[in-house]
């Protein structure tokens, strides 16, 4: 049987290094940029390496990348961010992050009051009856909560910097979504950790094991441009470079709105609607290289007033620096509706100004010593933002037969963790359905 793969993302890339475990089946994951990883994808520039996206994993010992270093033989090291130098500025003023007991006695951004009821909230979630999961939104719980404004600022600005959104989507994300994410992620002993070497440690070995068997094969620089089903019901899949090709099973692992877009005008457009108008999640990203440390004051301080944060990547992560230097990384989280383009081009400028200040303010004479730079205005997170007006795309659909997965798909956790455990669900089912339908083609 033939399945081809459309994406060379995180979800692609997973989807193909367990299908390729079975040694009945041949694919192709077909890429349409010149490298792996998607959004994931990590680059060197003078001596650093640079993540173009993600870097945290939220709870890895409860992560979906926990259960394929086990399935897949993965080998990697993490390490997790110093809680102790996690700050939050709120007016100009630094406290501890309160990410855990030790640091909720420290923190000033509640009084001791506010500490018990933030602490009992958190005992709710983590024993399952915390009453957010039955309210449509953060919200709607948070108008009908007695708590102070102070526990209410906690709740949305954490989900502000684990869904990387601003605090108006912030409260449009559903209870229940909230309840589920941080039962995970306060069960962890391990909430923020880098994987060391950056992604490319974890895409390099998917790729690797795809690459070793014989009868996968990777496609670079390979977009599918169209798919249709013949008489026999295999699908004839046309990307750029190459001739139609037959294959039996076709997921599709790249943003909603690309597959939106490959299905237009087929006899599966009409069964996407309900997802195309789905918002994305963009953030501003600023990272900046030095030679060596300009200063290193904290680890990661979230602005509570501007909803921005640096990351000091390299105090984690000695790996993605030359010896001695530093990468810091700056992201803001964006608002999203503008009446036109002027208003959101002043907006960014804003944004990137007042990020600015920030590195002004905490590391002081960093424009002098920029060794490596860039800035990108609009870069999606999550294809699709996880919030209640918008629906992620269930990983099949009915009357279409192929599986979809990637971040903005049905699947446990958010950011790279969907795109992780959406792909390994899919290939579950795929092979599951291959086991009852040896003959296989598309009998979805
Ligand atoms: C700035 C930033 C910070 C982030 N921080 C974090 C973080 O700290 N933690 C975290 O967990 N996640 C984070 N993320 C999110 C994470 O990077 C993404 O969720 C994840 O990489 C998505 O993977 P994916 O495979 O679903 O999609 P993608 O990475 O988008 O992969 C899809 C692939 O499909 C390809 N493609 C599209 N159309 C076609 C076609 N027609 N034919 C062939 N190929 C096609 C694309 O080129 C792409 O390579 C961050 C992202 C960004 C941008």
């Amino acid at each position: 049987m033939k399945i081809a793969i459309i994406g060379g993302g995180l979800a692609g890339l997973t989807a193909a290094a367990y299908l390729s475990e079975n040694r009945e089946l041949e694919g192709t994951v077909f890429e349409r940029s010149p490298q792996l990883g998607g959004r994931a994808f990590t680059y060197q520039k003078a001596g650093f390496t640079l993540n173009y996206g993600a870097h945290a994993i939220y709870g890895i010992d409860r992560h979906t990348i926990h259960q394929m270093e086990h399935d897949l033989g993965l080998v990697f090291q993490s390490k997790q961010v110093d809680k102790r130098k996690v700050v939050y500025a709120k007016n100009g003023h630094l406290t501890p992050a309160p990410l855990d007991f030790m640091n909720i006695i420290k923190t000033d951004v509640l009084s001791a009051m506010e500490k018990v009821r933030f602490v009992a909230e958190i005992a709710a979630i983590v024993g399952n009856v915390h009453h957010i999961k039955n309210y449509a939104t953060l919200g709607d719980y948070l108008d009908h909560s007695h708590a102070s404004e102070d526990v209410k600022e906690i709740w949305e600005h954490l989900v502000c910097s684990n869904f990387f959104i601003t605090p108006a989507d912030a409260r449009k994300v559903s209870g229940e979504v909230i309840a589920e994410y941080y039962h995970n992620l306060f069960l962890s002993s391990k909430p923020v950790n880098y994987i060391l070497g950056s992604w490319a440690t974890i895409t390099d070995q998917l790729k690797d094991k795809i690459e070793a068997n014989a009868h996968w094969e990777i496609a670079l620089k390979e977009p599918v441009e169209q798919i249709v089903q013949q008489d026999n019901g295999k699908f004839l899949l046309t990307s750029k470079n190459r001739e139609a090709t037959e294959y039996d099973q076709i997921i599709i692992a790249t943003p909603v709105q690309q597959a939106v877009k490959l299905l237009d005008n087929t006899p599966w457009a009409d069964a996407l609607i309900p997802y195309r108008d789905s918002t994305s999640t963009e953030v501003m990203v600023y990272d900046i290289g030095f030679k060596s440390i300009v200063a290193r004051p904290f680890h990661y301080i979230s602005d509570m007033n501007n909803k921005m944060f640096i990351s000091d990547v390299s105090a984690t992560d000695h790996t993605v620096v030359p010896p001695g230097g530093q990468l810091l990384q700056g992201i803001a989280y964006l608002n999203d509706d503008f009446k036109d383009e002027d208003e959101r081009k002043a907006y960014l400028e804003n944004k990137t100004a007042k990020m600015e200040a920030l590195f002004d303010e905490y590391y002081p004479e960093w424009r002098e010593s920029v060794e490596v730079k860039r800035v990108s205005k609009k870069a999606m997170v999550s294809s699709v933002k996880n919030i209640h007006t918008n629906r992620l795309l269930p990983n099949q659909l009915d009357h279409v037969p192929f599986y979809f997965c990637g971040d903005g798909s049905v699947g446990k956790g958010e950011l790279a963790e969907r795109a992780f455990s959406s792909a390994r669900k899919v290939a579950q089912q795929v092979l599951s359905h291959i086991l009852k339908n040896p003959e296989g083609a598309s009998t979805l």
